[in-house]
């Protein structure tokens, strides 16, 4: 009997790592630092020691592990390997391979966003749903979707790859991928800034409270709106409007149960996830109108529980 599971969540800078039991109750959690020296040859190896150490120290034995599940920031292709993580300083990479041969158990790879989908789905805001779509709105808007059950990646990875849809064809500035008007433009946290910038800008002789930010961020609009400050509940609808058109497009494609929201900007509360299911319901196909807004419940620990999930079925 197969009582046990691993999941490695590979971010930047550290490597959060938990043993779970297969029901999805978490045994012991721990982190260790990101070694990206040597173009990232020891996280793998640093990784499976680790592992290895506190199993040891748990007495659990090797064959009651079922598996181990690794996120990744970067796509991952079908066969575990990914093409570059350049976080990390990884080019091509044989991720299952490579970490089947240090534990002796079997490993999936999955993308950092959709395993974090899938963490959410097993214990966290989108719990008893099959079909769920995880938006992270930071720096940039990521993606992670689930249909069935099973993590949506794609023929090349990019798979709910959502902030970069287009969403505004009329766009003059690029995003950082290269091209003009996508989602994440407008409704990553930069992207609030950015509304509120234009804005400002544009209406110059308006008072407002947030000019008297030095740094703006995305925040600062939010609370500002909330305080009932106008620019900035213009710019806060503008962003609302943003979102939930490019959500709109992605639902007609994939028809989730549920839409999750986290990343920074989730911390606005059911203000975002009630904005956002306004306009939302303005441009949605009938037949998904009704889909359900929540906000993510894991924060940093989701991509972990996902990554055990991936090996726990
Ligand atoms: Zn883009």
């Amino acid at each position: 009997m197969k009582e046990y599971c691993g999941g490695v969540d590979l971010g930047g800078t550290t490597v959060k790592i938990g043993i779970f039991k297969t029901d999805g109750t978490l045994v012991e959690k721990w982190e260790i630092p990101t070694d990206k020296s040597d173009s990232g040859s020891k996280i793998l190896p640093d990784i499976a020691d680790s592992l290895k150490k506190k199993l040891e120290e748990k007495g659990i034995a090797k064959d009651a592990v079922e598996g181990v599940g690794i996120g990744v920031p970067g796509p991952v292709r079908p066969d575990g390997t990914v093409a570059g993580c350049v976080n990390i300083g990884w080019g091509d990479k044989n991720v299952k391979g490579e970490m089947e041969e240090l534990l002796g158990v079997p490993v999936e790879v999955g993308n950092d966003a959709n395993v974090a989908a899938l963490g959410e789905m097993w214990q966290g805001g989108a719990k008893g749903y099959e079909n769920v779509l995880l938006v992270t709105l930071g720096t940039g808007v990521g993606g992670g979707l689930i249909i069935g059950g099973r993590i949506v990646a794609g023929a090349h990875g990019a798979g709910a790859e959502i902030g970069h849809v287009t969403i505004e064809p009329n766009e003059k500035e690029l995003c950082n991928c290269g091209r003009p008007g996508c989602l994440e433009f407008y409704a990553s946290a930069t992207g609030a800034v950015r509304l509120a910038k234009r804005r400002m800008e544009k209406e110059k002789d308006k008072a407002t409270t947030l000019r008297d930010q030095k740094e703006l961020t995305a925040k600062d609009v939010f609370d500002a709106a909330k305080a009932g400050d106008e620019m900035a509940l213009a710019v806060e609808e503008e962003y609302f409007d943003r979102l939930g058109y490019g959500l709109s497009i992605i639902c007609a494609v994939c028809d989730p149960d549920v839409i999750v929201l986290g990343g920074g900007v989730s911390k606005a509360g059911e203000r975002l996830t009630e904005g956002v299911e306004k306009t939302f319901k303005k441009y949605a196909f009938p037949a998904c109108r009704e889909t359900r807004f929540a906000l993510a419940e894991m924060g940093n620990d989701a991509g972990m529980y996902g990554c055990a999930k991936m090996v726990c079925r």
